[in-house]
């Protein structure tokens, strides 16, 4: 019988934990979460974070912004939270509108408040292997991992994608952890092939229900990081779970599975980063 990877009860654990820690060290911390335009979804994923930080103990201010918001105003604003010494953690909603150019906006975040994990200089250090701010989605799924006691040392580590926000950290923090890693795309010659080397499957290929049986060696771990509707509105993930479920040792579900320990892992950076600029102080 497969074990099915409870990522809600996980990130509720950590989320528990980081409260706390909050108010037995009476860490003062806040997020600033910054979004420009009204996306449905990322007006979702706003509230959730700020139902988060408020759960914890941590401060959130946010910053809803028209479409209309230029580049320049965007870094204006960014820059200003940079140098304001109440807000310890920063965060720009992805994705941003077409006009603004993502990188240039993430770029100048400062780097010790950066608590997505996607400034350039926390992905040098991610991968030369010095401390930063890591990725909060690949971070969370290195942790159900070790929660539930799966080893990586040593393990073939197959990584469907390699997005800057979760393939390819995903593979430096495999590699952090010793497995042997491959990272597949969209030029691999054979992806079946290559899947079924892994011991360890990470799927953030971004379609519905694409990885199959044929894709997944019998007992594996499989990783499900997408998140989709399908045509009857339901959530499913880049996995076809029904169909893989009798050929793997353990999975993640979606919903329940990966998603929600990229919010815990968020406010894990954000309580890291309270602590750390008082230890600068
Ligand atoms: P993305 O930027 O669209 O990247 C998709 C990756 O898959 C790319 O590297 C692409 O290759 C590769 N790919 C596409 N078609 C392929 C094919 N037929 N064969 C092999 N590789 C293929 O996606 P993402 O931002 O990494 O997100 C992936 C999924 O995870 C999405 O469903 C997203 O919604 C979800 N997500 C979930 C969370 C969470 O918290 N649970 C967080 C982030 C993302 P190329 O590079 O060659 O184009």
């Amino acid at each position: 019988m497969a074990v099915i990877i409870d990522g809600k009860r996980i990130s509720n654990d950590i989320k528990d934990e980081l409260k706390a820690r909050v108010n037995e060290q009476n860490i003062d911390a806040t997020l600033c979460v910054i979004q420009v335009g009204n996306d449905p979804a990322s007006s979702i994923y706003v509230k959730n974070k700020k139902k988060a930080c408020e759960y914890i103990g941590i401060k959130s201010v946010s910053y809803e912004l028209p479409d209309e918001t230029t580049e320049k105003e965007l870094i204006d604003l960014v820059q200003s939270l940079n140098e304001d010494k109440r807000i310890n953690g920063i965060l720009v909603q992805l994705p941003l509108p077409s006009h603004i150019n993502s990188d240039a906006v993430i770029k100048a975040i400062a780097p010790n408040k950066d608590v997505d994990g996607f400034h350039p200089e926390n992905v040098g250090n991610l991968c030369i292997g010095r401390q930063g701010f890591l990725s909060c989605t690949p971070a969370g799924i290195i942790e159900l991992l070790k929660r539930y006691d799966i080893p990586i040392e040593g393990r073939e580590c197959v990584i469907i994608g390699r997005s800057n926000i979760v393939g390819k950290p995903m593979a430096l923090l495999m590699l952090r952890e010793n497995a042997t890693v491959t990272i597949c795309h969209s030029r691999t010659r054979d992806l079946a092939e290559t899947a079924r080397r892994a011991d360890i499957l990470i799927v953030a290929i971004g379609k519905p229900r694409f990885i199959t049986k044929d894709y997944v060696k019998e007992g594996a771990v499989v990783i499900d990081v997408g998140i989709h509707r399908d045509e009857d509105n339901k959530l499913c993930g880049d996995v076809d779970y029904e169909d893989v479920l009798p050929h793997v040792s353990a999975i993640t579900p979606v919903p329940g599975g990966v998603g929600p320990m990229t919010i815990a892992m968020l406010m894990n950076n954000c309580v890291q980063s309270a602590l750390q600029m008082t230890a600068d102080k």
